[in-house]
């Protein structure tokens, strides 16, 4: 894709003032700590900022990649010629009114689980652990324990592809498992109203502890990565079991392609052991898919996405399928 001329880049930044960034190293901002440059990131800090670059870009004829912390993606090595927004801390307020909190798609998710818990509202202790934001977190219908965060959707906010602000209902925004309508209408998420029940604040705050406690426990900490690279089978796991343990009964904890390793913590992490490139991480997903279809007959589907140069974006093991032969 062409890059943008330096008046476009000029209309942009005073569209998003004080929130355009140059030349990014993706490998610096994202959680896996992998990615060329990205040309051009704008961090809008309003609603109204949103719709007026998703204006922008809809009259160019322009589709930026949408992010939130990253922590569900893969950077290509070549970086990124698409311009993207990001979705943060200048969008992330919090607002509650008795068991229904409205929050902005930029809150950080364990931030968020803790003031619920202050607030003595129950429902989003699954989500204590999860690094992103509530935007990628509503996007990927994200949770643990067998729970998403749509099940406490009332209403999603979002700008849809050419710049207007819509409201969707629960029922419109297609929620299952790790799935919602976000992963393919182009739509970016600004707020998601939601209610919770309420709950002693100790009970909260000691299911919270044992989760991270938990986390703690199984998950790796220090390198690199972005959660569980595959997706659960509901069926692979009633017969044989999720995909860690499937992946680990292989004997794939401790391989590694160039940087990239299968954590010998948790076979269904793939960390940055230093200096990983997408393409190592691409290889290792593939290896593994292939080798656990071999094996039981299950093909899993990768959870993380893979952002090509052009902002697209995939599910990692796709990809593989496309480009790794
Ligand atoms: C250590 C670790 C543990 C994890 N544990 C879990 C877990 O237990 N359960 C779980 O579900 N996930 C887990 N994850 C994965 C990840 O944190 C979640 O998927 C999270 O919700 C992604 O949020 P994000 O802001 O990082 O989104 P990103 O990774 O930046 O984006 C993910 C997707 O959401 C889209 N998106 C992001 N923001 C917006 C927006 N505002 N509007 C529209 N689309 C948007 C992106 O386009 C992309 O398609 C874990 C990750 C890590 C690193």
């Amino acid at each position: 894709m062409d890059r943008l001329s330096e008046t476009a880049i000029t209309e942009l930044g005073a569209l998003c003032p004080g929130g355009l960034e140059r030349n990014v190293d993706l490998s610096s901002i994202s959680a896996w700590r992998i990615g060329g440059r990205a040309d051009l990131v704008l961090r809008p800090s309003s609603t109204e900022e949103v719709a007026a670059l998703l204006r922008w870009f809809s009259r160019h004829g322009i589709r930026p990649a949408v992010i939130g912390l990253t922590t569900n993606m893969l950077f290509d090595d070549a970086g990124l010629r698409a311009p993207c927004i990001q979705i943060g801390g200048r969008m992330a307020q919090i607002a509650f009114d008795g068991s229904e909190v409205r929050a902005q798609a930029g809150a950080w998710v364990p931030g968020f689980a803790r003031k619920l818990m202050q607030a003595g509202l129950g429902g989003a202790e699954h989500t204590c652990g999860i690094p992103g934001t509530l935007g990628g977190l509503v996007c990927m219908n994200g949770g643990s324990q067998r729970k998403g965060i749509g099940s406490n959707i009332l209403a999603v906010d979002s700008v849809d592809s050419i710049g207007m602000i819509r409201r969707r209902e629960a029922a419109d925004c297609g929620f299952a498992y790790r799935r919602s309508v976000f992963q393919t209408n182009g739509e970016v998420i600004t707020a998601a109203s939601m209610r919770f029940a309420p709950r002693p604040h100790a009970e909260i705050r000691s299911e919270m502890r044992a989760i991270l406690a938990d986390r703690r426990r199984k998950f790796p900490r220090k390198q690199p990565n972005c959660g569980s690279v595959f997706k659960s089978n509901p069926v692979m796991y009633s017969k044989i079991g999720p995909p860690g343990a499937v992946i680990e009964h292989l004997g794939f904890k401790g391989q590694r392609i160039g940087g990239a390793l299968v954590s010998s913590r948790h076979a269904n992490f793939i960390v940055n052991a230093g200096g990983a490139r997408a393409r190592d991480v691409l290889e290792l997903i593939s290896r593994i898919t292939n080798a656990v279809e071999n094996a039981t007959g299950y093909r899993m589907e990768a959870e993380a996405l893979f952002v090509g140069v052009d902002g697209k974006m995939y599910p990692a093991d796709k990809v593989v399928l496309e480009v790794v032969k």
